[in-house]
């Protein structure tokens, strides 16, 4: 059976995927709060919608990929929300970053009203979003999962079910703990290198070969070298991301000082004005401390 698919958030990332689908030969409808965002899916060959709830009407399967967590509460139960068009037997997938414990509060909502939900928030950026080769970590149902996973295909290569609902948005934010830390101690070890006199690029390649080996030293780690801090995974996203982290560990009561400590890094990026630039930007930040240039 050809699943009819709905894609709401055309931006960097759903843009991409949307085609993706299209080409594989699903019919889609998409939705827009700016027109002009739906206008190269239109012109590839998907149906306008007027609103989310008349996208929910017309589709099986719908997709969402907006920018934070009141974003997709607003997609789901705004006016003119999904809720309002969706019904039994239908599936919200949610590929946004966002916040594991209102996913679970939406999910619990649309199971009111027969309606199933994932959360599917992806790595890989723009790139693997053109290429078809994002990273997806699944939360929901395994039935559920089953039946997305031939969409999830055409759109990643990675496809991870971790577990019950919020279980994509944990994995996703474990994910954020740790390419975080990964960067502040990348850039601390080239500022400790530089001040006692020793080439940071010398002290990247011995690395590399060692337990120290990352793909963060590896890329970021080029990226410090070079001072080219084009994005790559923008500082502002990277913020919010840390937000849902430490948002998250404060509500259930968890210590993650590392996050913490790396989250006051990316904040200072964003906050001197650099929030478009990569979040391994941040070695400037660690240059300055050291007295470095
Ligand atoms: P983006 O380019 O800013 O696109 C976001 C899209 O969401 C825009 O097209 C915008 O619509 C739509 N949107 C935002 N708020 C909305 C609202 N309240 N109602 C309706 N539409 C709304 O961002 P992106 O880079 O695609 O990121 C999307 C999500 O993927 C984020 O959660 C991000 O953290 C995550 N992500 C991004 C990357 C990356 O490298 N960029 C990697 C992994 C995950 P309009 O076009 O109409 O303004």
């Amino acid at each position: 059976m050809t699943e009819r698919i709905g894609y709401i958030g055309l931006g960097i990332m759903g843009r991409p995927a949307a085609v993706n689908l299209l080409r594989a030969g699903h019919p889609l409808w998409v939705w827009a709060r700016r027109a002009e965002s739906m206008r190269p899916l239109i012109d590839a060959g998907a149906s306008a919608c007027s609103d989310p709830a008349a996208v929910a009407r017309q589709t099986d399967i719908l997709f969402i990929n907006v920018s934070d967590t009141p974003d997709v509460e607003q997609v789901l139960f705004g006016d003119n929300g999904v809720i309002h068009g969706a019904g039994a037997g239908k599936v919200v997938v949610d590929m946004s970053t966002v916040s594991p414990i209102a996913t679970r509060e939406w999910a619990a909502r649309l199971e009111g009203a027969g309606v199933e939900m994932l959360d599917a928030p992806v790595s890989g950026g723009e790139q693997g979003a053109v290429a078809g080769s994002l990273s997806f970590m699944v939360g929901g149902k395994t039935a559920v999962f089953e039946r997305v996973r031939p969409l999830f295909e055409v759109m990643g290569k990675n496809i991870v079910r971790c577990g019950e609902i919020g279980a994509g948005q944990v994995t996703k934010a474990c994910n954020q703990i740790v390419i975080s830390q990964a960067i502040a101690a990348v850039g601390e070890a080239f500022v400790f290198a530089r001040r006692n006199g020793v080439d940071p690029a010398r002290v990247r390649e011995a690395l590399l070969g060692g337990f120290a080996a990352s793909r963060v030293l590896e890329a970021h780690g080029k990226r410090m070298l070079e001072h080219d801090f084009a994005p790559g995974f923008k500082a502002r996203l990277h913020c919010k991301d840390m937000r849902i982290v430490l948002e998250t560990a404060a509500q259930l009561g968890i210590g993650v000082p590392g996050a913490a400590l790396a989250t006051q890094y990316v904040n200072a990026l964003v906050g001197a004005g650099d929030g478009e630039l990569d979040s391994s930007a941040i070695y400037r930040l660690q240059e300055l401390a050291a007295a470095l240039s």
